[in-house]
């Protein structure tokens, strides 16, 4: 029989869901629509094995569904992972709602979200990521409990944010140690791409530590505002992949570590916020390697504001939370050293690790 080679392209006309490219035998993929409110949303669960899945809503002005479900599906992959890395009883999950949160969001396209989370019992639990406020968390929970990062008022643990950032700090410095034999970052040179709600959080980890902070967003006035805050330098080039500083933070958008950039990057350390870093986790996690960049595999890092919300399902308080997000330090230290003993990528190390904790537990629950 003659084998036929599918294109990418036309993969998707053959098997519009489970043929997906991000496919990874995701246990669930939960398509909401209300033509009342102009909700669109996915919400996909990828693993359950260790515990409800839990994941932000990113609120995104996807180009077409295609990608909105790419997204559902990377993201809410990535969810399981970084939940198992960080020894937390959680599968992953994540929703993508489709729009844009400055002109599209509504309270009562929230309130319909809200509902449909709830539709689902609590095996998936939601969260703010992307275009999602901590009060639109807030009113989620008028309609169910199975939403966390709820303001602190209401019994939330807050924004995750600055919890997200203080991680890959911790992350970023373990890299730092790795790569430069020192944590010390006073006087290395960063760009942090992205400065959001994490991004500027980080901008004042570094400056506090007397780093070189260069700042890259698309929002003009955010940059004018977080310059003036840290007096951080405003980058203006074309090409901040080409720009010659010792690490680089992707904290916008995933996949910007792709064919494009890598060849020009000149960092020496990758440690961001961004979900989905690499493009492709293979190919990109290798060609990384090749060129002795130290990457910080970005589930492992951006952990921070997971076991901030986490808090609010086991009734932790801060002391514990800065605890766990601390040890995203060690943990990030022992994989980079893993990943140099056996000559794999960062990434598959901390895949690996965090798979083994999955099949350890599926192991337990099928003997008990
Ligand atoms: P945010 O929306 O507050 O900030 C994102 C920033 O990136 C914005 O200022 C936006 O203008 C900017 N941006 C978008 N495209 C850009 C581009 N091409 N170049 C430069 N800047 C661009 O989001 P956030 O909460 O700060 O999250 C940032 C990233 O970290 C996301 O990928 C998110 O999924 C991830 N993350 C966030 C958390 C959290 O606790 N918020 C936790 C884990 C992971």
């Amino acid at each position: 029989m003659v084998q036929q080679v599918i294109s990418a392209n036309e993969l998707h006309k053959i098997d519009p869901v489970f043929g997906q490219l991000s496919f990874d035998d995701h246990e669930q993929i939960v398509f909401c629509n209300d033509k009342d409110t102009g909700l669109k949303a996915i919400i996909g669960i990828h693993n359950t094995v260790l515990g409800p899945a839990l994941g932000g809503t990113r609120m995104w002005n996807y180009a077409n569904e295609w990608e909105a479900l790419n997204d559902a599906l990377r993201l809410s992959r990535g969810m399981t992972y970084k939940s198992a890395i960080t020894g937390l009883n959680l599968g992953g999950g994540k929703a993508v709602i489709i729009g844009d949160a400055k002109t599209q969001k509504s309270p009562e396209l929230m309130l319909r979200f809200g509902e449909f989370v709830h539709s689902l019992s609590g095996k998936y639990i939601t969260a703010e990521d992307v275009g999602m406020e901590t009060s639109d968390m807030d009113l989620v929970r008028t309609v169910t409990p199975y939403v966390t990062g709820i303001s602190e008022s209401i019994g939330g643990a807050g924004n995750p944010s600055p919890i997200t950032a203080y991680g890959v700090f911790m992350g970023m410095k373990a890299a730092a140690k790795f790569k430069f034999g020192t944590d010390v970052l006073e006087g290395k040179s960063v760009i942090v791409q992205g400065i959001g709600h994490v991004g500027e959080s980080l901008v004042e980890h570094l400056t506090n530590e007397g780093a070189n902070v260069i700042i890259s967003d698309i929002n003009e006035a955010r940059l004018e505002e977080v310059s003036k805050k840290y007096n951080a330098t405003i980058y203006r080039g074309k090409d901040l992949y080409s720009e010659a500083v010792d690490i680089y933070a992707p904290c916008a958008l995933g996949a910007t570590i792709n064919n494009n950039t890598i060849i020009n990057i000149q960092a020496k350390v990758i440690a961001g916020a961004a979900n989905n870093q690499l493009a492709n986790e293979k190919v990109h996690g290798q060609m990384l390697q090749d060129k002795g960049i130290v990457y910080a595999p970005d589930f492992l890092i951006n952990a921070g504001g997971i076991i901030n919300v986490y808090a609010e399902l086991e009734n932790y308080g801060k002391a514990e939370i800065m605890r766990k997000t601390e040890n995203i330090y060690n943990t990030t230290l022992e994989i980079l050293s893993n990943a140099e003993a056996n000559s794999i990528t960062t990434h598959q190390a901390a895949l690996n690790l965090a798979q083994s904790r999955i099949d350890a537990r599926k192991k337990e629950n099928l003997n008990s």
